[in-house]
């Protein structure tokens, strides 16, 4: 596997390469989810770039920035496992020349208006100027991206329409512990007893799920909030959406394609999941 964490350095290596170039950014602190995109892009593609680059502008909260998990070295031991090509990891110096307090504003519209982009103010934004960044640097043919962040994979999609690309955009499906918690780095920061009880969170969503026929969707809401809050969570949001869209819907709709989407914060770390439901 290549390391490379100067742009000019990778970019020389790739106008070397031919044939279609996978890319799946990330923050690090890599787990089996990760590892399913970058195994799905290697099917796909010719060559897997990989990045790590945990990106200030995209954390509202400077603590969640402070606190995200650093694993560098059992990270590159994992993407060798499953034979990386090429370990994008620049430095904020690399990535913000000139700084991360003047940054580029994007027309993300409706999507940055709901969900995390209300509850986030500005970190979809932050996603856009990385990601852009990353997209320009290595110059993808595919782009592969988790269902894990609903939400963000629309924003993407709308970032690659402002910018008039043509990359492909490719959502992989969620990967979960055995107890059904959705991987994520941020699990890391929870303690034994936390990521069992995290797990509430997936049950809340098959439970609704499995319940849309027999009940509305604002009774499910508040009678799940509630019981996430007594056990422990602050939840922010249980929502119910269009999953082409993201508008919010009042009540289930079987003509339309819906996901529910939960964000809710235990023992201090946030946590985000999604279920498509029909
Ligand atoms: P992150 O490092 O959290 O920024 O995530 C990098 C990429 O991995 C994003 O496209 C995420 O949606 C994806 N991802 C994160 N967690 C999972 C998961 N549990 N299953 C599948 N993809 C994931």
């Amino acid at each position: 596997m290549y390391i490379f964490t100067k742009i000019a350095d990778l970019q020389q290596f790739l106008s070397s390469q031919l044939g279609s170039i996978g890319f799946v950014p990330t923050m690090g602190a890599l787990h089996i989810g990760h590892l399913s995109l970058i195994e799905k892009s290697k099917s796909e593609t010719n060559l897997t770039v990989c990045s790590i680059f945990v990106n200030p502008t995209q954390f509202n909260d400077k603590k969640d920035f402070d606190k995200y998990p650093n694993t560098i070295e059992a990270d590159i031991e994992k993407l060798a496992s499953v034979d990386t090509d090429v370990l994008f990891l620049p430095s904020v110096d690399e990535m913000y020349p000139n700084g991360t307090e003047k940054i580029k504003q994007y027309e993300i519209g409706y999507l940055d208006t709901v969900l995390d982009g209300k509850f986030r103010p500005g970190h979809f934004n932050g996603v856009c100027v990385v990601v852009h960044k990353l997209l320009d640097a290595v110059k993808p043919t595919h782009l592969f991206m988790g269902e894990k962040d609903f939400q963000q994979c629309l924003v993407v999609k709308r970032l690659l329409e402002i910018i008039k690309s043509d990359i492909q955009l490719i959502t992989c499906p969620t990967r979960r512990e055995p107890n059904g918690l959705a991987m994520s780095s941020r699990n890391e920061r929870l303690s034994k007893g936390g990521r069992e009880k995290a797990s509430a969170i997936h049950y809340v969503l098959k439970s609704i799920k499995s319940e849309q026929t027999k009940s509305n969707f604002a009774d499910l809401e508040s009678r799940f909030v509630q019981y996430l809050d007594s056990n422990s969570f602050e939840t922010e949001y249980i929502l119910l959406a269009d999953a082409n869209t993201l508008e919010l819907l009042l009540d289930f709709d079987p003509a339309k394609k819906m996901v529910v989407l939960i964000a809710s914060k235990l023992e201090g770390v946030r946590l985000i999941d999604n279920l498509r439901i029909n």
